[in-house]
């Protein structure tokens, strides 16, 4: 059950899943008091009028403190990283960025009593050697991309100061996610998202991965459910404190853009693969998240046409009101 005089703070509020979830706490616990914070500042009118606002690099320990002083943070969402395609540009950046911020945060909870803190893993921390179909939640897991690295040894850190220091911290393995409300941050998955803008402004969509390649996906409301359902849980119903698979559908750029044919039957697709292809090879292409259905009944809406349908819709709305 979500206590609603809780003060939250979402660090990295103006992502592409930050700018959803900011506005999911806002509508359950108050405006007022969700705090959201970012390096960037909100463009979207919806995010920047609900709720207040800081300008926080994740990686200044002292500014942390002084709002966790100020506000007296009950819950902390730490969502700020680099992905998977932009960690591999600078990879020692974004091993520090992802490594460091989460310290920060986990610190930062223990030092001044925040009952929850939410941090957010990747199925890139999964590797070339794991069992690629319904990918078992304890399997081989040997990342090979600085970001995956990063979000494997911070699964590590979250269960060690759930086991050491009684934290309550809690993860969810995302698969790519897929929104219309925000761009997405330089990931593998960002295709999916890419696809349906191109599809509704009229032009062909050049993918940078190749046809076949199947990956496991989410429809952002699904995302939004899981991370709030998961927060809300009874702390004993948590029994994984590393991260917990979650699952709602896999499909591959071939399948995508049929989806989106049979509403825009003249779409086309052509295929380039670049090096995000050998990323998308090395990951699962299905998941296995039995444990999250069995421990706090995790249960996805959307499938792939049901979420084709609802980009379509509201990203057209979205686009005629310049929005995006
Ligand atoms: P994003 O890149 O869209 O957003 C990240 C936000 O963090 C940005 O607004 C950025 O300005 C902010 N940020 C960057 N550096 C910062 C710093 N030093 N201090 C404060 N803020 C900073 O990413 P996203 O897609 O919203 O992902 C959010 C989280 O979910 C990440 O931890 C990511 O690894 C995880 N995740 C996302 C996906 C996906 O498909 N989007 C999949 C798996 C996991």
């Amino acid at each position: 059950m979500a206590n609603t005089s809780d003060t939250v703070l979402v660090i990295g509020a103006c992502g592409q899943l930050g700018s959803e979830l900011t506005l999911a706490l806002r509508n359950m616990y108050g405006g007022a008091n969700v705090v959201a914070a970012d390096v960037a500042v909100p463009k979207q009118a919806d995010l920047r009028d609900s709720g207040p606002f800081e300008k926080v690099d994740v990686l200044d320990a002292n500014v942390l403190a002084g709002l966790a002083a100020k506000y007296k943070f009950k819950q902390i969402y730490h969502l700020a990283a680099v992905l998977s395609a932009t960690g591999e540009k600078n990879p020692k950046f974004a091993w520090r960025l992802n490594m460091e911020g989460l310290f920060n945060v986990l610190d930062l909870a223990l030092e001044h009593n925040v009952s929850k803190v939410y941090w957010p893993s990747s199925i890139a921390v999964f590797g070339p050697n794991t069992p690629r179909q319904n990918t078992p939640q304890h399997t081989v897991m040997d990342p090979n991309t600085v970001y995956g690295i990063s979000k494997q040894a911070g699964e590590r850190w979250c269960e060690y100061y759930f086991e050491k220091y009684g934290l309550d911290v809690r993860s969810l393995r995302y698969p790519g996610l897929v929104g219309y409300k925000a761009l997405p941050g330089g990931g593998t998955t960002d295709y999916a998202v890419d696809i349906y803008h191109k599809a509704l402004e009229g032009e062909k969509y050049e993918c940078f991965l190749s046809e076949n390649t199947y990956l496991p996906m989410m429809y952002m409301p699904d995302a939004l459910k899981a991370t709030l359902d998961l927060m809300h849980a009874p702390a004993e119903q948590v029994k994984v404190r590393s991260s917990y698979n979650l699952s709602a559908m896999s499909f591959s750029p071939k399948e995508i853009a049929a989806s989106i044919q049979k509403h825009l039957p003249g779409f086309e697709i052509a295929y380039r693969p670049d090096a995000r292809q050998q990323i998308a090879d090395s990951w699962p292409q299905s998941i296995d998240d039995s444990a999250a259905r069995q421990d706090w009944g995790w249960q996805p809406a959307y499938t792939l046409d049901t979420m084709t349908q609802d980009m379509l819709v509201n990203l057209k709305k979205l686009k005629e009101a310049h929005a995006v």
